[in-house]
């Protein structure tokens, strides 16, 4: 894993000693003296991830932090904030300020690593889902970037898992005054508990008594739907070991005993924000992926959708040896609807035709706009003979009833002409089979319109 590190110290020696630790790791290493040389650098260039001083004459580590989180255009790079030892309130602030992480001088080599790349991950993920939702912006969709730092993360919902009744009624108490807690004793109960629910965050003692808390920890990153759920394991002093594995499988942080009452709060808030923030970015990106493969006037599945996925369908069903059937149907004499009514009532009855034809159909067929008036209807395991009845029906459904249009009194009546083919012995390709279901089609418009035919093998 290579990133780009910024070190912010205004002490020479301690820069120079974590760029030689971190380049020893591979990482690039920026440097800057201040708080506003590091500003600039930030605002100038890429950067994945900063290691921030707290003491620094003028601007300290805390300010330096504010600014980053309130501005869009670094909220989202992590920055661990390098305490003194001795400071234990600096942490709880850095937390408040934003801060991602901390780390206490001096420095040990493996927390400074772990940490380091737990959080470039993190980033990495983060700059992809942020790339992906800023394609949802070109494309006209609307899901304004909220900055990180203006996400609630009060009231959340959290699970935690400790069997020592003494200390989890302490902790549920302290956490009770802004989240919603559960409490479970029993491990294999909690992971039920947390794949059937819809947890922001657990938190997993890691001295459960006869459980290994880090086979929780994994199963619950085996479980594809929460895979991203956060969690914050609760450590004896002594466990430095088991904390690196922990941090290694994908925890995302930790707290050590004696826990104090701030930083616990302070440290679940920032889980439960990144969450959100995630969550956030994901949706925006699910949003895109639904907008690029929908078709806008009808709802239904678009042609490059269906391009992509016909080919799919076809090699399965030849593989499997399975049916398939196409139907591709086409609005009969619609130029004269729009130019009879104008081009809103053809919308109209587009959007009309797209809502019957959708209910004649099963939810395994895939249905979508293909071109203009023009509609294509996937249907597996459906042979030539299944494939007319339905074609026969929707056709009917059209005919029967005339198409209300908006603003106006009087219906509209409409035909569709269809035509429909199947795969075979010699039609393998998902290009051949819609070259043959258009050439029925045309078959069914030169025969008069208002017809289905299935064009014989
Ligand atoms: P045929 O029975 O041979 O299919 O005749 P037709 O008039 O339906 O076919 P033609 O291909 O000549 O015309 C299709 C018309 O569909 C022309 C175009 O203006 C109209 N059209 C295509 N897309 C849209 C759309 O999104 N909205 C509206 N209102 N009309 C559309
Ligand atoms: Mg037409
Ligand atoms: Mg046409």
């Amino acid at each position: 894993m290579t990133a780009q590190v910024l070190v912010v110290d205004d002490i020479l020696a301690n820069v120079k000693l974590l760029e030689a630790r971190l380049n020893a790791e591979y990482f690039d290493v920026l440097t800057a003296m201040s708080g506003p040389d590091a500003l600039a650098i930030c605002e100038r260039s890429q950067c994945d991830i900063i290691l921030l001083d707290v003491m620094m004459p003028g601007m300290d580590g805390f300010e330096v932090c504010r600014h980053l989180k309130s501005n869009p255009r670094t909220h989202h790079i992590p920055v661990i904030m390098v305490t003194a030892l001795d400071q234990v309130g600096d942490r709880v602030r850095g937390l408040e300020a934003g801060a991602d992480d901390f780390l206490t001088k001096p420095v040990s080599d493996t927390a400074l690593i772990t940490r380091v790349r737990s959080l470039v991950r993190l980033k990495q993920l983060t700059d992809e889902l942020r790339l992906r939702a800023a394609t949802t912006q070109d494309l006209g969709f609307n899901t304004p970037e909220r900055s990180f730092a203006e996400i609630d993360g009060n009231h959340g919902k959290l699970l935690l898992v400790d069997d020592r009744r003494s200390s989890s009624e302490r902790f549920a108490q302290t956490l009770r005054s802004r989240h919603q807690i559960d409490v479970e004793e029993k491990p294999q109960e909690a992971l039920f508990r947390i794949a059937e629910g819809d947890y922001e965050l657990a938190i997993v003692s890691m001295a459960l008594s006869d459980f290994d808390p880090l086979r929780l920890c994994s199963q619950i990153r085996s479980i594809e739907r929460v895979r991203h759920l956060p969690i914050l394991v609760l450590i004896d002093h002594e466990e430095e070991g088991r904390l690196m594995r922990a941090l290694d499988m994908g925890v995302n942080d930790y707290l050590v005993r004696p826990i104090d009452k701030n930083e616990m709060l302070a440290r679940v808030s920032t889980q439960i924000r990144r969450k959100r923030f995630g969550d956030r970015l994901s949706q925006a990106v699910q949003d895109s992926m639904e907008l690029a493969i929908t078709d806008g006037l009808t709802g239904l599945h678009n042609r490059r959708y269906m391009e992509n996925h016909i080919n799919t369908l076809v090699h399965d069903a030849t593989a499997r040896g399975k049916d398939l059937s196409v139907l591709i149907l086409d609005l009969d004499y619609f130029k004269s609807v729009n130019d009879s009514y104008g081009h809103q009532a053809g919308d109209d009855v587009l959007r009309e035709f797209a809502r019957r034809l959708r209910k004649s159909v099963r939810g395994v067929d895939l249905v979508c706009r293909y071109g203009g008036e023009e509609f294509v209807v996937i249907m597996p395991e459906t042979n030539t003979g299944l494939a007319y009845t339905v074609a026969e029906r929707i056709r009917e459904r059209i005919a029967a009833a005339p198409f209300a249009i908006t603003g106006r009194t009087r219906e509209i009546p409409v035909t569709i002409s269809v035509g429909i083919a199947s795969l075979n012995d010699t039609t393998q390709t998902a290009e051949a089979l819609l070259e043959r279901a258009d050439h029925a089609l045309y078959a069914a418009k030169r025969d008069g319109r208002n017809r289905v035919v299935a064009e014989a093998a």
